[in-house]
């Protein structure tokens, strides 16, 4: 699923396990100014982290791993009886400060619901509308993360509602 999306390929990710159906989107804030620098930290094997998608503030969506690969977003995770969330997720990061003084912009509402529209459009991912979870949700110890604050989950679901 690159077609439409600009490729940047980050090395930082893995083979999924093989039995892992993806069925969950994990979203979260780079907290950075910029797209650039998230694409940085990601291009940078030493920072060991990684997304599928960034979307930058403009709502231009940059691909950095396949989606048949394991990105390094959720750390220790959980989400219900499931441990390593990577496994079976797909990893959108926002551009966003992440310290509540800035609001994610339309354009990148947009583009959210577009992306995970496609994963189960063109994917054929199933993924309910509660398996679509903030990185603070599913990050082990309870605690340790706080991204994506401020992000309207509601608002995104009423755009996935719409035809
Ligand atoms: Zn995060």
């Amino acid at each position: 699923m690159e077609d439409g999306y600009v490729a940047i390929h980050s090395p930082n990710h893995n083979s999924r396990p093989f039995f892992s159906a993806v069925d969950c989107v994990v979203l979260h804030a780079t907290v950075t100014e910029t797209a650039d620098d998230a694409v940085r930290i990601f291009l940078n094997r030493r920072s060991k982290v990684s997304a599928h998608f960034v979307v930058a503030r403009d709502g231009r969506v940059i691909q950095m791993v396949p989606l048949g690969k394991r990105a390094w977003h959720g750390g220790t995770s959980r989400l219900g009886r499931r441990a390593n969330v990577n496994d079976f997720s797909v990893g959108i990061e926002i551009v966003n400060r992440n310290d509540g003084s800035q609001p994610y912009t339309d354009r990148q509402y947009k583009a959210v619901a577009a992306i995970i529209r496609r994963l189960r459009t063109e994917q054929h991912y199933r993924i309910p509308p509660e398996r679509i979870v903030s990185h603070r949700a599913i990050a082990l110890p309870e605690g340790r993360k706080s991204d994506p604050r401020g992000f309207d989950f509601f608002r995104l679901r009423r755009l996935l509602a719409r035809p």
